[in-house]
């Protein structure tokens, strides 16, 4: 059976729903620490809170196992500064990553002074961080003493710029290395944590996603005591009773997408990536910080080829490219010193695209695998491709059928793909305002991993994750459970199952296209205070109107209505956003045609967005102001024995 249509031919009658229905029935649970969202961040969460001995509880929307955008796996463990290997001190580098507009202090601080533990950790897991079995003997950046894959790509002066003078594979001379990044068998690492997570008695609700949070009184501000979710199989209402609440759900990744052919969807980010976690907390009253940060998708819209452009980018960083003729094309980094390790520079894209229109190279181009040494082949296409997430699909398909990279080149997409839309967008460092114990705004309320403001890598998540269920725990040890509002509860379960009353109108797909299209035609390329206002007016009009005719026939179109929503909501609190910043900004992706001067010092500001008795508040915080992060990290977490400080 390949499709639909194959399936109707052969059956009479479409399938019925594999799984019980039970919409309206309500299961409660009680627990110590829930944690919503299962990713990465959530895994490490759980599994730190349960290690403090506490009874833990973790939702998630998909399967553990998998779930998330660092489910299918990673290949690069992107900042561990206190490795044995590592040239830098982690303070210092916490400092140097921090020195940009509008960072995230205090999880980058986590960051390096944690991410070494919590990948040793992870080894003691089940997760494979080191060559063991001496696969790679002799490929570049490992070392033979740790049998760690040091990443050979980055330089001393910045983790994601490589030395000007870097050698033709694209690797930075070893004396010029960091050696902050180690190259992972991150396709190891979920089941790991999700084993983990049951060895130590964490409940897990798979296939729930979290919808509202349950506050104190049932009041907006109030201490967050539980949460409520939808199992999307069996459509059952779940209330979650807790003494502290930890959301990592990640961002929303298709507020500006939707195709229903295609994925629909940024895939730098997961499907189930919906705006959740930043979403239950903004209705709860916790505040958001920079909401008005947006950018264009360069890769992973569904509407582009669906991962790096192959051969050259990203992963295959180390493939040295040759045009259709074969001859030698400067990328990824050869040459121009502009080049991008990751990325190409819009700088170093253009030289490339006048040398193509002038002639000069001949499209398309192709990864010329059979000029690597057979160790770097390898150590590329089955270390940094096949443990690279979706990734693998790619190599899968290769090797299948029949790719032999000592003989074989593989065409690059690169260029012949087309240009990045600019109302291809996604919401950028926009998250949940996190203060030293990861705790948002609210009491009650943790924030870990990329459903915080200005984050960053898996790394970091698993981080961030780890410390913030520690930090959780201490403040359950303190303080008993708080009194539900069942007038809130039923408040959320009307607005849960009122897709489900109705048995025609409009589905969630619809609704979705309507808000993607009404972001990318007001909050895009040209912004103006007209152009914000025009939006909200279309999405509100929306609310009115096509809202109330949104059906579902099943848990998971449900799940999927209710995703809409969340993403409608994400979509106004951009825009409101959008509205307070009166100025434009490099760094925020944000370019308003209405006050053109970028990054006046007097905006030279975080701004915070939240709601009280559900109007919006803006307010503002100014850069650092997380303090000195070295002295702050020590000041809350005196005891805290790790590796660096050990
Ligand atoms: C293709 C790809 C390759 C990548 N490669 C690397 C790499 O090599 N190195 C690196 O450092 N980073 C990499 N990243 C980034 C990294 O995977 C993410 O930064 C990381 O997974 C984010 O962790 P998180 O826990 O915040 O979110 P996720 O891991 O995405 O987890 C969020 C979880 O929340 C669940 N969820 C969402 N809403 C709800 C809800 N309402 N209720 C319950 N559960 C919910 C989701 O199902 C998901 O499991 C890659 C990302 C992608 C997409």
């Amino acid at each position: 059976m390949t499709n639909w249509h194959d399936y109707l031919k052969a059956n009479s009658t479409p399938p019925t729903w594999p799984y019980p229905v039970r919409f309206e029935n309500e299961v409660e649970v009680e627990t110590d620490i829930l944690v919503i969202g299962g990713g990465i961040a959530g895994c490490w969460a759980a599994i730190s809170a349960a290690r403090h001995g506490l009874k833990v509880t973790l939702v998630e929307k998909g399967d553990t196992v998998r779930s998330g955008a660092g489910g299918p796996g990673c290949d690069h463990w992107c900042c561990v500064p206190a490795n044995p290997l590592s040239r830098v001190n982690p303070d210092d580098w916490a400092i140097h990553m921090a020195d940009r507009p509008y960072p995230n202090g205090i999880g980058i601080q986590i960051q390096c002074r944690e991410d070494y533990d919590t990948l040793l950790e992870m080894e003691q897991m089940g997760g494979k961080i080191r060559d063991t079995n001496d696969e790679y003997k002799g490929a570049e950046g490992r070392d033979d003493k740790t049998k760690f894959m040091i990443s050979p790509r980055y330089g001393t002066i910045h983790s994601y710029m490589p030395d000007p003078n870097m050698g033709t594979q694209g690797f930075n001379p070893p004396e010029k290395r960091n050696n902050v990044v180690i190259r992972v068998w991150g396709s190891t690492f979920k089941p790991a944590l999700k084993k983990e997570c049951k060895k130590l008695g964490v409940q897990i609700f798979d296939r729930v996603m979290g919808t509202s949070l349950l506050t104190e009184g049932g009041v907006q501000g109030g201490r967050v005591i539980g949460a409520t979710g939808l199992n999307n199989r069996t459509g059952e209402f779940m209330i979650f009773k807790s003494k502290a609440t930890i959301v990592s759900t990640a961002g929303g990744g298709s507020v500006w997408l939707m195709n229903s052919e295609l994925c629909g969807m940024s895939t730098m980010m997961n499907r189930a990536s919906s705006s959740d976690g930043l979403i239950m907390g903004w209705k709860a009253g916790a505040e958001l910080v920079d909401m008005e940060a947006t950018g264009p998708i360069g890769i992973a819209t569904g509407l582009k080829h669906k991962w790096y452009t192959g051969a050259g980018d990203a992963s295959y960083e180390n493939v040295p490219l040759v045009d259709a003729n074969g001859k030698r094309v400067p990328l990824p980094i050869q040459g121009w010193e502009d080049a991008g390790a990751m990325i190409l520079t819009p700088e170093g894209d253009r030289k490339i695209r006048e040398a193509i229109m002038k002639g000069e190279y001949e499209l398309p181009f192709y990864g010329d695998w059979p000029s690597m040494s057979d160790v770097e082949r390898r150590a590329t296409w089955n270390l940094m491709l096949g443990e690279e997430s979706t990734t693998k699909v790619i190599i899968d398909t290769f090797n299948q059928a029949g790719f032999d990279g000592s003989k074989d080149l593989q065409q690059s997409y690169k260029f012949i793909e087309g240009q990045t839309m600019p109302q291809w967008r996604q919401p950028g460092m926009g998250g949940l305002l996190v203060d030293w114990n990861l705790k948002s705004s609210l009491d009650g309320l943790y924030v870990a991993g990329n459903t915080m403001f200005s984050s960053e890598d898996h790394s970091y998540c698993a981080a961030t994750g780890r410390y913030a269920g520690r930090k959780a725990v201490a403040y359950a040890k303190e303080i008993g459970h708080g009194k539900l509002s069942r007038e809130q509860i039923e408040r959320e379960k009307a607005r849960v199952y009122a897709p489900i009353k109705r048995s025609g109108g409009i589905e969630w797909k619809e609704l979705h296209a309507g808000l993607a299209r009404t972001m990318q035609y007001y909050a895009s390329e040209f912004k103006t205070e007209k152009l914000f206002k025009m939006g909200l007016w279309a999405i509100e009009k929306m609310e009115k109107e096509a809202v109330p005719q949104l059906y579902a026939l099943d848990p998971h179109k449900l799940m999927r209505s209710l995703e809409d929503l969340q993403l409608i909501e994400h979509a106004k609190i951009i825009l409101n956003a959008s509205i307070a910043r009166k100025a434009s900004s490099v760094p925020l992706g944000f370019d308003r045609i209405d006050y053109p001067e970028v990054d006046p010092p007097e905006w030279n500001k975080f701004s915070t967005i939240k709601l009280e008795n559900e109007k919006i508040k803006i307010n503002y915080k100014p850069q650092n102001f997380w303090g000195d992060m070295k002295d702050q990290y020590e000041k809350h977490n005196p005891d805290y024995e790790g590796v660096y400080n050990r």
